[in-house]
């Protein structure tokens, strides 16, 4: 239960926070538009029945700092909206046209997809009211997960990262945890320069092999609806096996909180990249810094999605978004790894002071540090 909202103010924000109710289709939902001063807020409408305000506003925060980590002309916001994502499609479509109608008038927020939303949840949005991205290929959308926007955006992290752990990515052992939309594109990109496959997993088994993994036969099989452990070469192991494998590159690309103080020291490996988001504890990662682990932060290696969604939004071609996560995640990784190499410090923190830094910079060119005098503009 949150006690008072305004204990979760601080410098940069919450700017709004909408609550919406429309009791005649069960809608409830919250926006939280955090900090706008780069500009619109770009964050997922997240659906499901446990939601809360607190973690919409935990969410939108955490936009702010990808988003201005990436150098997006964007804010962060978040929308948690209360409902089963799996109920009936009438019935979300009613919910989701009149979230949309509600919000017509919030023009510092962009939809986007997240948890429990999709494509066509998007498409409903665009009909409404059209600030929205994340929108199927026929409306001008990226689909972002089937070009592999994440794991490409890693792939250019781990380049530069690999710079100061004394390796390089050819001939490097990388080791994933999910083999979705982020893990199989991340394994696929980083093998085709060169690292070798050698352990990945699914929520139903590890799959190991030294000698390296088939990344191609692996996507195949995961086509069919199979599991990694159907690969018919390597060793077929338990899912949480995937922490013990030794290598020079493991990605997170599962769930949160995955490497906790209780199995951080099992970890064998040299850096590590985020892709999913928080899948490591404050604990776990103090104690591979500690270690002289590598450790990236999420809101700095799996900003390729957001990246491609704000092209999206203007407009841009593919081969302009693989252009500008490249450009952007690599000098963004720079500067971080910089800094945190200059000023001791650990990555999460170096990242978080750019960021705010950055977020600072852009609220000193408001009248008002956060809403503009002009009109709303993309
Ligand atoms: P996804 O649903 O496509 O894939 C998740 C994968 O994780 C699946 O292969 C699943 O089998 C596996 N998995 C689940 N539980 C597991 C377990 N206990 N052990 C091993 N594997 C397990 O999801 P995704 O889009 O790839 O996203 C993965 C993570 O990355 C999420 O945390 C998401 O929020 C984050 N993320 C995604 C994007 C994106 O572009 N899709 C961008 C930024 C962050």
């Amino acid at each position: 239960m949150m006690e008072n909202i305004f204990n979760f103010t601080d410098e940069l924000g919450p700017a709004k926070v909408i609550h919406v109710f429309e009791p005649s289709v069960g809608l409830k939902a919250v926006l939280v538009v955090d900090n706008v001063a780069a500009g619109p807020a770009i964050g997922g409408v997240r659906m499901a029945t446990d939601v809360t305000t607190e973690e919409c506003l935990r969410l939108a925060r955490a936009m702010t700092l990808k988003n201005a980590a990436a150098g997006l002309p964007h804010g962060g916001g978040k929308i948690v909206l209360y409902g089963d994502p799996r109920m009936p499609r009438g019935d979300k479509e009613r919910l989701i046209r009149t979230l949309a109608g509600s919000l017509r008038t919030a023009e510092e927020y962009i939809f986007a997809p997240d948890m429990g939303t999709d494509e066509e949840c998007m498409a409903w949005i665009k009909d409404e009211i059209g600030r929205v991205v994340g929108l199927p290929r026929e409306l001008g959308g990226i689909p972002l997960d089937e070009i592999g926007a994440t794991g490409f955006g890693l792939t250019q992290v781990a380049e530069v990262a690999t710079g100061y752990c004394d390796f390089d990515v050819p001939g490097a052992r990388l080791v994933v945890q999910g083999f979705g939309a982020v893990g199989k594109h991340a394994a696929k990109f980083l093998t085709d320069q060169g690292a070798v496959l050698v352990g990945v997993a699914d929520s139903r088994g590890t799959i190991e092999d030294p000698d390296g993994l088939d990344v191609d036969r692996l996507i195949e099989l995961k086509g069919f609806g199979k599991s990694v452990t159907d690969h018919d070469a390597g060793r077929s192991l338990a899912p949480d096996a995937v922490v013990d494998i030794e290598c020079d590159i493991w990605i997170p690309a599962a769930r949160p909180d995955v490497i906790h103080g209780g199995n951080v020291d099992r970890l064998n490996t040299r850096l590590v990249l985020e892709g999913a988001n928080i899948p490591l504890t404050m604990e776990a990662e103090q104690s591979l810094h500690a270690r002289g682990v590598l450790c990236i932060p999420d809101f700095i290696a799996n900003a390729g999605g957001v990246i491609c969604a704000a092209m999206e939004y203007r407009g841009a071609s593919e081969s302009a978004v693989f252009a500008a996560i490249e450009e952007k995640l690599r000098r963004n990784s720079e500067q971080v790894l910089l800094k945190t190499k200059i000023d001791d410090l650990t990555p999460r923190k170096a990242a978080a002071e750019l960021s705010i830094d950055r977020v600072k910079k852009t609220m000193d060119l408001r009248r008002w540090s956060l809403f503009p005098s002009a009109p709303w503009s993309r």
